[in-house]
């Protein structure tokens, strides 16, 4: 298998993000467009997936891609885990995608009101403790704060510190040798940001 996505169907990745922009403006304006379940479209998703974005996302039960983007089955590739983190499992999640799904688009999807960046903020900053794998995931996110001020006002820091995690780890995903060949051959690895109250996605630059 070849990383490079000129042996595949997949649209190029500014093609991707504009899909994604599309259906997110779809969702917002009331307008979405997923067809009703028929017989024929799941015979027709059944022989094979090809999703034009690979989107690692929160947990929480209130920023579904699928629903957001405005997108049925065997478009996007989801992988979601409280706070968007890496690990392992993701990794080699990422890792499928890239080799053999060829999806031109990666984009690491944090949201605001993220219930486990608010508690890596806790964690980090006052010390407040959780359960040992629970820990483990802020353990993941708690890095990200370096730059952050911690005597901001709390809305500004969870804010923040949201942004700061979803920067890490594009960030990680850009420096990795894996990362860096997907780039060259014009995979694109970016952030995004949901905002709960509104339903808009904001793309980092
Ligand atoms: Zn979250």
């Amino acid at each position: 298998m070849t990383a490079d996505c000129s042996d595949n169907d997949q649209p190029s990745a500014d093609d991707a993000l504009a899909r994604l922009m599309e259906g997110n403006q779809r969702f917002i304006s009331g307008h979405t467009e997923v067809p009703t379940l028929e017989k024929e479209l799941l015979l027709e998703q059944a022989k094979g997936q090809q999703p034009y974005a690979t989107i690692l996302g929160c947990s929480d039960s209130r920023v579904p891609p699928e629903l957001i983007f405005d997108a049925w089955l065997g478009e996007l590739f989801v992988i979601r885990v409280a706070g968007n983190v890496l690990g392992q499992s993701i990794l080699g999640t990422l890792q499928y995608a890239a080799r053999y799904l060829h999806t031109p688009l990666f984009v690491v999807m944090g949201h605001e009101g993220c219930g486990a960046v608010e508690a890596a903020v806790n964690y980090q900053f006052e010390g407040s403790r959780h359960p040992n794998k629970i820990e483990f995931l802020l353990d993941n996110i708690a890095p990200a704060f370096g730059d952050l001020d911690e005597t901001a006002p709390r809305a500004e820091l969870l804010k923040a510190a949201v942004e700061a995690n979803v920067r890490r780890t594009v960030q990680a995903l850009r420096d990795s040798p894996e990362g860096q060949s997907q780039m060259e051959h014009g995979v694109k690895l970016i952030g995004a940001i949901y905002a709960l109250h509104t339903g808009r996605v904001r793309f980092l630059e």
